[in-house]
Protein backbone atom coordinates (compact mmCIF):
# COMPACT_ATOMS: atom_id res chain seq x y z
CA UNK A 1 0.00 0.00 0.00
CA UNK A 2 1.08 3.69 -1.20
CA UNK A 3 0.23 6.83 -1.45
CA UNK A 4 -0.11 8.33 -4.97
CA UNK A 5 1.03 12.12 -5.32
CA UNK A 6 0.61 13.47 -9.06
CA UNK A 7 2.60 17.25 -9.39
CA UNK A 8 1.29 19.34 -12.09
CA UNK A 9 0.74 16.53 -14.35
CA UNK A 10 -0.52 17.59 -18.43
CA UNK A 11 -1.15 15.02 -20.88
CA UNK A 12 -1.04 15.90 -24.80
CA UNK A 13 -2.11 13.87 -27.87
CA UNK A 14 -1.26 16.14 -30.67
CA UNK A 15 -3.61 18.91 -30.15
CA UNK A 16 -5.35 17.54 -27.30
CA UNK A 17 -5.32 18.41 -23.61
CA UNK A 18 -6.64 15.11 -22.00
CA UNK A 19 -4.73 15.75 -18.64
CA UNK A 20 -4.34 19.52 -17.96
CA UNK A 21 -1.91 20.14 -14.82
CA UNK A 22 -3.47 18.08 -12.67
CA UNK A 23 -2.02 17.98 -8.78
CA UNK A 24 -3.54 15.33 -6.84
CA UNK A 25 -3.28 13.22 -3.62
CA UNK A 26 -4.64 9.83 -3.73
CA UNK A 27 -4.53 8.64 0.09
CA UNK A 28 -2.67 5.10 1.32
CA UNK A 29 -5.11 2.34 1.61
CA UNK A 30 -8.41 4.01 1.14
CA UNK A 31 -10.65 3.59 -2.51
CA UNK A 32 -10.51 6.55 -4.39
CA UNK A 33 -12.90 7.12 -7.17
CA UNK A 34 -12.13 8.99 -10.59
CA UNK A 35 -15.46 9.84 -11.74
CA UNK A 36 -16.37 12.15 -14.97
CA UNK A 37 -17.83 12.14 -18.21
CA UNK A 38 -16.67 10.53 -21.39
CA UNK A 39 -13.52 11.98 -22.63
CA UNK A 40 -13.19 13.80 -19.25
CA UNK A 41 -9.91 12.86 -19.16
CA UNK A 42 -9.89 9.94 -16.94
CA UNK A 43 -8.49 7.12 -18.08
CA UNK A 44 -5.51 9.21 -19.72
CA UNK A 45 -5.21 9.92 -15.91
CA UNK A 46 -5.48 6.50 -14.89
CA UNK A 47 -2.96 4.76 -16.75
CA UNK A 48 -0.30 7.95 -16.37
CA UNK A 49 -0.73 6.27 -12.81
CA UNK A 50 -0.16 3.01 -13.95
CA UNK A 51 2.79 4.19 -16.57
CA UNK A 52 1.42 3.32 -19.58
CA UNK A 53 1.54 6.90 -20.65
CA UNK A 54 4.10 9.49 -19.89
CA UNK A 55 3.31 12.55 -18.76
CA UNK A 56 4.05 15.39 -21.06
CA UNK A 57 4.31 17.32 -18.25
CA UNK A 58 4.58 16.96 -14.14
CA UNK A 59 6.35 14.16 -12.15
CA UNK A 60 3.64 11.61 -10.45
CA UNK A 61 5.00 9.88 -6.88
CA UNK A 62 4.42 6.54 -5.01
CA UNK A 63 5.09 7.12 -1.25
CA UNK A 64 7.48 9.92 -1.80
CA UNK A 65 9.56 8.24 -4.58
CA UNK A 66 9.93 9.74 -8.53
CA UNK A 67 8.15 7.08 -11.00
CA UNK A 68 7.47 8.98 -13.71
CA UNK A 69 10.02 7.30 -15.26
CA UNK A 70 9.27 3.75 -14.28
CA UNK A 71 7.75 1.51 -16.36
CA UNK A 72 4.00 -0.25 -15.35
CA UNK A 73 6.06 -3.33 -14.55
CA UNK A 74 8.50 -1.21 -12.30
CA UNK A 75 5.30 -0.06 -10.36
CA UNK A 76 3.89 -2.70 -8.36
CA UNK A 77 0.28 -1.90 -9.72
CA UNK A 78 -2.39 -4.19 -10.35
CA UNK A 79 -4.57 -2.95 -13.07
CA UNK A 80 -8.57 -4.61 -14.45
CA UNK A 81 -9.50 -3.44 -17.23
CA UNK A 82 -12.69 -2.87 -18.65
CA UNK A 83 -13.45 -5.70 -20.91
CA UNK A 84 -11.29 -7.94 -18.22
CA UNK A 85 -8.64 -8.71 -21.33
CA UNK A 86 -8.01 -12.02 -20.12
CA UNK A 87 -6.26 -14.50 -22.15
CA UNK A 88 -8.87 -16.57 -24.31
CA UNK A 89 -6.40 -19.58 -24.99
CA UNK A 90 -5.47 -19.97 -21.47
CA UNK A 91 -7.28 -21.55 -18.45
CA UNK A 92 -8.18 -19.94 -15.87
CA UNK A 93 -5.46 -20.74 -13.63
CA UNK A 94 -3.04 -19.72 -16.47
CA UNK A 95 -4.60 -16.53 -16.70
CA UNK A 96 -4.06 -15.79 -12.96
CA UNK A 97 -0.68 -17.11 -12.88
CA UNK A 98 0.28 -15.31 -15.69
CA UNK A 99 1.94 -12.13 -13.78
CA UNK A 100 3.72 -14.48 -11.25
CA UNK A 101 4.79 -17.12 -14.20
CA UNK A 102 6.32 -13.68 -15.80
CA UNK A 103 8.12 -12.73 -12.74
CA UNK A 104 9.72 -16.34 -12.79
CA UNK A 105 8.13 -17.07 -9.10
CA UNK A 106 8.69 -20.41 -7.85
CA UNK A 107 6.18 -22.97 -9.30
CA UNK A 108 5.18 -23.98 -5.49
CA UNK A 109 4.77 -20.59 -4.44
CA UNK A 110 2.61 -19.42 -7.48
CA UNK A 111 0.25 -22.42 -6.72
CA UNK A 112 -0.06 -21.24 -3.62
CA UNK A 113 -1.13 -17.68 -4.68
CA UNK A 114 -3.46 -18.39 -6.80
CA UNK A 115 -5.05 -21.13 -4.95
CA UNK A 116 -5.59 -18.08 -1.82
CA UNK A 117 -6.59 -15.30 -4.22
CA UNK A 118 -9.11 -17.75 -5.98
CA UNK A 119 -10.44 -18.62 -2.82
CA UNK A 120 -10.65 -15.11 -1.77
CA UNK A 121 -12.87 -14.30 -4.92
CA UNK A 122 -14.44 -17.26 -5.06
CA UNK A 123 -13.70 -19.01 -8.13
CA UNK A 124 -11.58 -21.78 -7.04
CA UNK A 125 -14.50 -24.19 -8.93
CA UNK A 126 -13.35 -22.45 -12.24
CA UNK A 127 -9.81 -22.73 -12.16
CA UNK A 128 -9.76 -25.61 -14.94
CA UNK A 129 -11.92 -23.58 -17.41
CA UNK A 130 -11.13 -21.00 -20.26
CA UNK A 131 -12.65 -17.60 -20.05
CA UNK A 132 -14.88 -18.29 -22.48
CA UNK A 133 -16.43 -20.89 -20.47
CA UNK A 134 -17.37 -18.02 -17.71
CA UNK A 135 -20.18 -15.89 -17.18
CA UNK A 136 -19.90 -12.18 -17.82
CA UNK A 137 -19.10 -11.59 -13.35
CA UNK A 138 -16.88 -14.73 -13.06
CA UNK A 139 -14.55 -13.18 -15.80
CA UNK A 140 -14.25 -10.13 -13.67
CA UNK A 141 -13.55 -11.93 -10.52
CA UNK A 142 -10.73 -13.93 -12.86
CA UNK A 143 -9.28 -10.20 -14.25
CA UNK A 144 -9.34 -9.00 -10.13
CA UNK A 145 -7.89 -12.16 -9.08
CA UNK A 146 -4.40 -11.63 -11.93
CA UNK A 147 -4.50 -8.28 -10.83
CA UNK A 148 -4.43 -9.17 -7.03
CA UNK A 149 -2.03 -12.38 -7.21
CA UNK A 150 1.26 -10.23 -7.36
CA UNK A 151 -0.12 -8.76 -3.93
CA UNK A 152 0.19 -4.78 -5.87
CA UNK A 153 0.53 -1.77 -3.69
CA UNK A 154 -2.09 0.31 -6.10
CA UNK A 155 -4.73 -1.53 -7.77
CA UNK A 156 -6.12 0.27 -10.70
CA UNK A 157 -9.63 -0.66 -12.27
CA UNK A 158 -10.86 0.65 -14.99
CA UNK A 159 -14.73 0.81 -15.32
CA UNK A 160 -14.82 -2.63 -14.24
CA UNK A 161 -18.37 -3.45 -13.74
CA UNK A 162 -19.52 -1.20 -16.32
CA UNK A 163 -20.03 -4.84 -18.89
CA UNK A 164 -22.07 -6.41 -16.08
CA UNK A 165 -25.82 -6.47 -15.79
CA UNK A 166 -27.29 -3.99 -13.44
CA UNK A 167 -28.14 -6.17 -10.38
CA UNK A 168 -24.81 -7.96 -10.71
CA UNK A 169 -23.09 -5.09 -10.16
CA UNK A 170 -24.60 -3.71 -7.27
CA UNK A 171 -23.37 -7.00 -5.60
CA UNK A 172 -19.70 -7.07 -7.00
CA UNK A 173 -20.10 -3.20 -5.92
CA UNK A 174 -20.18 -4.09 -2.76
CA UNK A 175 -17.36 -6.91 -2.97
CA UNK A 176 -15.18 -4.81 -4.09
CA UNK A 177 -15.58 -2.40 -1.58
CA UNK A 178 -15.36 -5.06 1.18
CA UNK A 179 -12.15 -6.67 -0.74
CA UNK A 180 -10.16 -3.29 -0.77
CA UNK A 181 -11.25 -2.77 2.93
CA UNK A 182 -10.07 -6.14 4.10
CA UNK A 183 -6.87 -5.42 2.06
CA UNK A 184 -5.76 -2.22 3.18
CA UNK A 185 -4.72 -1.57 -0.92
CA UNK A 186 -4.81 1.55 -2.16
CA UNK A 187 -7.59 1.60 -4.61
CA UNK A 188 -8.27 3.75 -7.49
CA UNK A 189 -11.10 3.02 -9.62
CA UNK A 190 -12.34 4.91 -13.22
CA UNK A 191 -15.99 5.59 -13.33
CA UNK A 192 -18.87 7.70 -15.46
CA UNK A 193 -21.51 6.23 -13.05
CA UNK A 194 -21.69 8.98 -10.22
CA UNK A 195 -23.64 6.29 -7.76
CA UNK A 196 -20.56 3.92 -8.10
CA UNK A 197 -18.63 6.42 -7.13
CA UNK A 198 -20.42 7.90 -3.98
CA UNK A 199 -21.35 4.39 -2.94
CA UNK A 200 -17.62 2.70 -2.78
CA UNK A 201 -15.23 5.53 -2.76
CA UNK A 202 -13.79 7.27 0.83
CA UNK A 203 -12.53 10.05 -1.98
CA UNK A 204 -13.99 11.26 -5.21
CA UNK A 205 -12.06 12.92 -7.98
CA UNK A 206 -14.19 14.74 -10.11
CA UNK A 207 -12.63 15.54 -13.73
CA UNK A 208 -13.93 16.86 -16.63
CA UNK A 209 -11.99 18.53 -19.37
CA UNK A 210 -8.78 17.15 -18.17
CA UNK A 211 -9.36 19.50 -15.07
CA UNK A 212 -9.68 18.49 -11.61
CA UNK A 213 -13.48 20.00 -11.04
CA UNK A 214 -13.47 19.14 -6.95
CA UNK A 215 -12.01 16.22 -4.52
CA UNK A 216 -13.22 15.14 -1.49
CA UNK A 217 -15.38 12.16 0.69
CA UNK A 218 -18.71 11.64 -1.08
CA UNK A 219 -20.72 13.15 1.28
CA UNK A 220 -18.76 16.63 0.56
CA UNK A 221 -18.55 16.70 -2.97
CA UNK A 222 -22.61 15.93 -2.93
CA UNK A 223 -23.64 18.30 -0.47
CA UNK A 224 -20.94 21.23 -1.32
CA UNK A 225 -20.75 20.96 -4.98
CA UNK A 226 -17.97 23.47 -6.20
CA UNK A 227 -18.94 24.43 -9.29
CA UNK A 228 -22.61 23.63 -11.39
CA UNK A 229 -20.26 20.50 -13.37
CA UNK A 230 -20.09 19.13 -9.89
CA UNK A 231 -23.90 19.95 -8.52
CA UNK A 232 -25.18 18.48 -12.34
CA UNK A 233 -23.20 15.26 -12.58
CA UNK A 234 -23.62 13.93 -9.05
CA UNK A 235 -26.92 12.95 -7.73
CA UNK A 236 -29.89 10.88 -9.43
CA UNK A 237 -31.73 13.32 -10.35
CA UNK A 238 -28.82 15.80 -10.16
CA UNK A 239 -29.09 19.14 -8.46
CA UNK A 240 -31.62 21.87 -10.19
CA UNK A 241 -30.04 24.98 -11.90
CA UNK A 242 -31.99 27.98 -13.47
CA UNK A 243 -31.09 31.41 -13.72
CA UNK A 244 -32.64 34.42 -11.74
CA UNK A 245 -32.33 38.01 -11.54
CA UNK A 246 -30.55 39.93 -9.24
CA UNK A 247 -31.22 43.16 -6.97
CA UNK A 248 -28.96 45.11 -5.51
CA UNK A 249 -30.37 47.74 -4.84
CA UNK A 250 -30.97 46.94 -1.23
CA UNK A 251 -29.79 44.57 0.58
CA UNK A 252 -28.98 41.61 -2.53
CA UNK A 253 -31.83 39.89 -3.50
CA UNK A 254 -32.64 36.98 -6.14
CA UNK A 255 -35.58 37.94 -8.00
CA UNK A 256 -38.36 35.19 -8.51
CA UNK A 257 -41.63 34.85 -10.53
CA UNK A 258 -43.09 34.45 -7.62
CA UNK A 259 -41.44 36.55 -4.76
CA UNK A 260 -38.13 37.25 -4.05
CA UNK A 261 -35.04 35.08 -1.73
CA UNK A 262 -32.75 37.40 -0.14
CA UNK A 263 -29.62 35.24 1.04
CA UNK A 264 -28.24 35.91 4.77
CA UNK A 265 -24.26 36.29 5.98
CA UNK A 266 -21.87 35.23 3.59
CA UNK A 267 -23.92 34.50 0.81
CA UNK A 268 -25.22 37.76 0.71
CA UNK A 269 -22.03 39.25 0.50
CA UNK A 270 -20.77 37.36 -2.16
CA UNK A 271 -23.67 38.14 -4.37
CA UNK A 272 -23.11 41.96 -3.63
CA UNK A 273 -19.68 41.41 -3.76
CA UNK A 274 -19.87 39.49 -7.43
CA UNK A 275 -22.27 42.78 -8.83
CA UNK A 276 -24.08 40.52 -11.04
CA UNK A 277 -27.51 41.52 -12.53
CA UNK A 278 -28.05 37.26 -12.72
CA UNK A 279 -27.09 34.31 -10.58
CA UNK A 280 -27.58 30.56 -11.15
CA UNK A 281 -29.99 28.73 -8.41
CA UNK A 282 -29.51 25.78 -7.53
CA UNK A 283 -31.15 22.82 -5.74
CA UNK A 284 -31.13 19.40 -4.69
CA UNK A 285 -34.52 17.57 -5.98
CA UNK A 286 -34.58 15.58 -1.90
CA UNK A 287 -34.22 19.23 -0.33
CA UNK A 288 -37.56 20.83 -2.41
CA UNK A 289 -41.09 20.10 -0.61
CA UNK A 290 -44.24 20.18 -2.76
CA UNK A 291 -47.34 22.32 -1.20
CA UNK A 292 -50.67 23.28 -2.17
CA UNK A 293 -50.47 27.01 -0.33
CA UNK A 294 -47.04 29.13 -0.52
CA UNK A 295 -44.86 29.00 2.75
CA UNK A 296 -42.70 31.56 3.61
CA UNK A 297 -38.85 30.39 4.36
CA UNK A 298 -36.35 30.13 1.93
CA UNK A 299 -37.25 29.68 -1.39
CA UNK A 300 -41.04 29.82 -2.76
CA UNK A 301 -41.68 29.14 -6.34
CA UNK A 302 -45.54 28.81 -7.85
CA UNK A 303 -45.07 26.50 -10.96
CA UNK A 304 -47.11 23.60 -12.60
CA UNK A 305 -46.83 19.69 -12.59
CA UNK A 306 -45.26 18.35 -15.47
CA UNK A 307 -44.51 15.51 -15.09
CA UNK A 308 -45.04 12.83 -12.49
CA UNK A 309 -42.82 9.24 -12.23
CA UNK A 310 -43.64 6.98 -9.48
CA UNK A 311 -40.55 5.00 -8.16
CA UNK A 312 -41.83 2.92 -5.68
CA UNK A 313 -39.67 3.78 -2.70
CA UNK A 314 -40.00 7.77 -4.16
CA UNK A 315 -41.80 9.65 -7.01
CA UNK A 316 -39.87 12.27 -9.12
CA UNK A 317 -42.30 15.09 -9.47
CA UNK A 318 -41.21 17.74 -12.53
CA UNK A 319 -42.77 21.02 -11.97
CA UNK A 320 -42.50 23.74 -14.60
CA UNK A 321 -41.56 27.29 -13.30
CA UNK A 322 -41.24 29.71 -14.95
CA UNK A 323 -39.15 28.58 -18.55
CA UNK A 324 -37.88 25.95 -16.52
CA UNK A 325 -38.33 22.05 -15.98
CA UNK A 326 -37.40 21.39 -12.02
CA UNK A 327 -37.45 17.94 -10.57
CA UNK A 328 -38.43 17.13 -6.89
CA UNK A 329 -38.37 13.83 -5.01
CA UNK A 330 -41.66 13.42 -3.16
CA UNK A 331 -42.75 10.47 -0.58
CA UNK A 332 -44.43 8.14 -2.77
CA UNK A 333 -48.08 9.01 -0.69
CA UNK A 334 -47.71 11.88 -3.23
CA UNK A 335 -50.55 12.39 -5.58
CA UNK A 336 -49.81 15.28 -7.64
CA UNK A 337 -51.56 15.14 -11.03
CA UNK A 338 -50.39 16.39 -14.75
CA UNK A 339 -51.29 20.05 -14.79
CA UNK A 340 -52.00 21.02 -10.96
CA UNK A 341 -50.76 24.22 -9.65
CA UNK A 342 -48.09 23.29 -7.33
CA UNK A 343 -45.43 25.69 -4.85
CA UNK A 344 -42.18 24.40 -4.30
CA UNK A 345 -40.40 25.15 -1.15
CA UNK A 346 -36.79 24.90 -0.68
CA UNK A 347 -35.35 25.47 2.50
CA UNK A 348 -32.88 29.01 3.09
CA UNK A 349 -30.08 26.22 3.85
CA UNK A 350 -30.28 24.48 1.22
CA UNK A 351 -30.54 27.18 -1.67
CA UNK A 352 -27.27 27.14 -3.90
CA UNK A 353 -26.12 30.29 -5.72
CA UNK A 354 -23.51 29.77 -8.61
CA UNK A 355 -21.69 32.73 -10.69
CA UNK A 356 -24.00 33.05 -13.77
CA UNK A 357 -19.91 33.05 -15.58
CA UNK A 358 -17.41 31.03 -13.72
CA UNK A 359 -20.32 28.64 -12.53
CA UNK A 360 -18.48 28.47 -9.48
CA UNK A 361 -20.69 28.31 -5.75
CA UNK A 362 -20.96 31.91 -4.21
CA UNK A 363 -20.22 29.34 -0.99
CA UNK A 364 -16.83 28.03 -1.80
CA UNK A 365 -15.37 30.87 -3.54
CA UNK A 366 -12.71 33.51 -1.77
P1 LIG B 1 -14.32 7.42 -21.42
O1 LIG B 1 -15.21 7.36 -20.24
O2 LIG B 1 -15.08 7.65 -22.72
O3 LIG B 1 -13.33 6.31 -21.51
P2 LIG B 1 -12.27 9.20 -20.33
O4 LIG B 1 -12.75 10.16 -19.32
O5 LIG B 1 -11.58 7.99 -19.87
O6 LIG B 1 -13.47 8.81 -21.30
P3 LIG B 1 -9.89 9.69 -21.86
O7 LIG B 1 -9.91 8.37 -22.57
O8 LIG B 1 -8.91 9.89 -20.81
O9 LIG B 1 -11.33 10.04 -21.31
O10 LIG B 1 -9.71 10.83 -22.97
C1 LIG B 1 -9.52 12.20 -22.67
C2 LIG B 1 -9.35 12.96 -23.98
O11 LIG B 1 -8.13 12.59 -24.61
C3 LIG B 1 -10.44 12.75 -25.00
O12 LIG B 1 -10.66 13.97 -25.66
C4 LIG B 1 -9.83 11.72 -25.92
O13 LIG B 1 -10.39 11.85 -27.22
C5 LIG B 1 -8.38 12.08 -25.91
N1 LIG B 1 -7.50 10.91 -26.09
C6 LIG B 1 -7.40 9.84 -25.27
N2 LIG B 1 -6.50 8.95 -25.72
C7 LIG B 1 -6.01 9.47 -26.87
C8 LIG B 1 -5.03 9.03 -27.82
N3 LIG B 1 -4.36 7.88 -27.65
N4 LIG B 1 -4.79 9.83 -28.90
C9 LIG B 1 -5.45 11.00 -29.06
N5 LIG B 1 -6.38 11.47 -28.19
C10 LIG B 1 -6.66 10.73 -27.11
Amino acid sequence: MVSVQLIKVTKKFGNVIAVNNVDLEIPDGKFTAILGPSGGGKTTLLYLIAGIYKPTKGRILFDGRDVTHLKPNERNIGLVFQNYALYPHMKVYDNISFPLRLARKPKSYIDKKVKEVARMLQIHHLLDRYPGQLSGGQQQRVALARALVKEPSVLLMDEPLSNLDAMLRLRIRSELKRLQRDLGITAIYVTHDQSEALAMADKIVVINNGVIQQEGPPNEVYRKPRNVFVATFIGSPPANVFPAKVDLTEEPCVILSSGKFCPRGILAERLRRLGKDTVLVGFRPEDAMLRDKPGHNGIVMEGEVYTVEPLGREVIVTVRVDGSLLKVLAPPSTAERVGKTVYLSIPRDKVMLFDPDTEENLAFID
